[in-house]
Formats: structure tokens, C-alpha cells, sequence
């Protein structure tokens, strides 16, 4: 899941609590922020395995603090207190949390079996990677979906509130595309490149000032936001 994991935040941001698209697509990744962070401080680790799955060569064999439930969850309680400690709502704080726990339920779809409730033990993913036919048009079923509830849900202030969001779907589709199509190696690169971490941090940092765009260009149909992060 790639582009998927900016489907809540879109469909949160259309509620007028809700913290700014901007942060809220911070919040979505904010585990694989921490992810490739990790890796490249070598806390966390991953390597390349051809043919891991076969959408991907991602053998992600150790993220046991990102992507274990209850660290994904230690992750939204700490957006939540920052949110609290920045004067958020207690509301618009929820709603950032939440977006922060739905990483690890949608990296449970399709990631092979990586995913642990406590950082060991035994290991959850039902593998979609495996079956492109199924997770490709889910994915982008999903995110066009979103975006789609977002833009009607609400309306353009100036130019830039049409402008920005078909920026934003065409990075969206952009880097979704170049995922899918990037070959995989020929050998095991263990560990995975310090690059591929710098570009993942990038690509997640360049879609979140998009969005912090779009969410500056559109405004709630429902009234006007109340407290935003
Ligand atoms: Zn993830």
C-alpha cells in the first residue's frame, strides 16, 4: 500500500474538525516516516529479495517498532498528545490519530506476513502484493474514491483550489506508477539501499506540501473549520 494510506486522511480532511490535509497526510505515513527513518539509522531493517512478493522485492523482516500494532498505536497516541500540546481540539487531535492508526490496518492487506501485534511473535499480512490484479485496482479504487468524496465534500477558494488538487492526483498517480513499474533487482540487497529510504522520505515530503496546498485551497462545505493543527 502506497498511495492508499492517503485514503483516510483524504476522506477525514472533508470534515470541518479535522486537522489541515497537509498534516493529515503527515499523519497517514507518519509510521513510514518513522520506517525508513529507522532504516536508514539502522534501528529497523529491510532487504531486497527478488521475487519476495510479486509486486515487489521488499522483505520487510524487521519493523518491529513502526509496524507492530502496538507500536503504530504508541505512534497515534503520540500524535495525539503533540496535537493536544499544540492547542488542537480534542476532536481534531481524534481524527489525526486515527489517520495515524490506519497505516498499519491498510499495510495489513497487502503487505506478505511482516506485520506483529507487539514487535515478535507471530506475523500478519494477507499478501495482496502477491496478487497485483486484486491490489492495483483497489488501490486506486480506494484513493480516487477519496479524493473524490474530498472534492465534493468541498469547494474551491480561488484558482488554486482546482489547480492544486489535480497537481496533487497527478503526483498521486505519478508515484504510484513509478512504484509499480520499478523492476525488481536481480540479487538479494541486504540491506536495502540507504537511497531507497532517502527517496521513500522525500517522495512522502513532497505529496504532504502538495496536500498542504490543496487543503489551503478548498474549503469546507459543512462551515467553517473549527481548530486546525
Ligand atoms: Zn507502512
Amino acid at each position: 500500500m502506497f498511495i492508499g494510506h492517503y485514503a483516510p486522511a483524504l476522506i477525514a480532511a472533508a470534515c470541518p474538525k479535522a486537522p489541515r490535509l497537509g498534516a493529515l497526510f503527515v499523519a497517514a505515513q507518519l509510521v513510514d516516516f518513522a520506517f525508513f527513518g529507522f532504516v536508514a539509522l539502522g534501528i529497523e531493517h529491510a532487504r531486497l529479495v527478488p521475487g519476495f512478493t510479486v509486486m515487489n522485492a521488499l522483505d520487510l523482516y524487521d519493523m518491529r517498532y513502526t509496524h507492530s500494532l502496538a507500536g503504530t498505536l504508541l505512534f497515534a497516541l503520540g500524535w495525539l498528545a503533540i496535537a493536544r500540546l499544540a492547542g488542537s481540539a480534542w476532536v481534531t487531535a481524534m481524527i489525526g490519530a486515527a489517520v495515524v492508526a490506519s497505516h498499519w490496518f491498510l499495510d495489513l492487506l497487502v503487505h506478505a506476513p511482516d506485520l506483529t501485534i507487539a514487535g515478535s511473535g507471530s506475523r500478519y499480512g494477507f499478501a495482496l502484493w502477491n496478487h497485483p490484479m486484486i491490489e492495483m485496482p483497489l488501490e486506486i479504487a480506494l484513493t480516487a474514491a477519496a479524493l473524490g468524496f474530498y472534492l465534493v465534500r468541498t469547494r474551491p477558494h480561488g484558482r488554486a483550489g482546482i489547480l492544486a488538487p489535480s497537481i496533487l492526483a497527478t503526483a498521486l498517480a505519478f508515484v504510484q506508477v513509478i512504484n509499480w513499474a520499478e523492476p525488481q533487482p536481480d540479487r538479494v540487497i541486504d540491506p536495502a539501499p540507504l537511497a531507497q529510504s532517502l527517496l521513500a522520505l522525500a517522495v512522502f515530503t513532497a505529496l504532504a506540501l502538495l496536500a498542504a496546498w490543496t487543503g489551503r485551497s478548498r474549503i469546507p462545505r459543512l462551515g467553517p473549520r473549527l481548530r486546525t493543527l
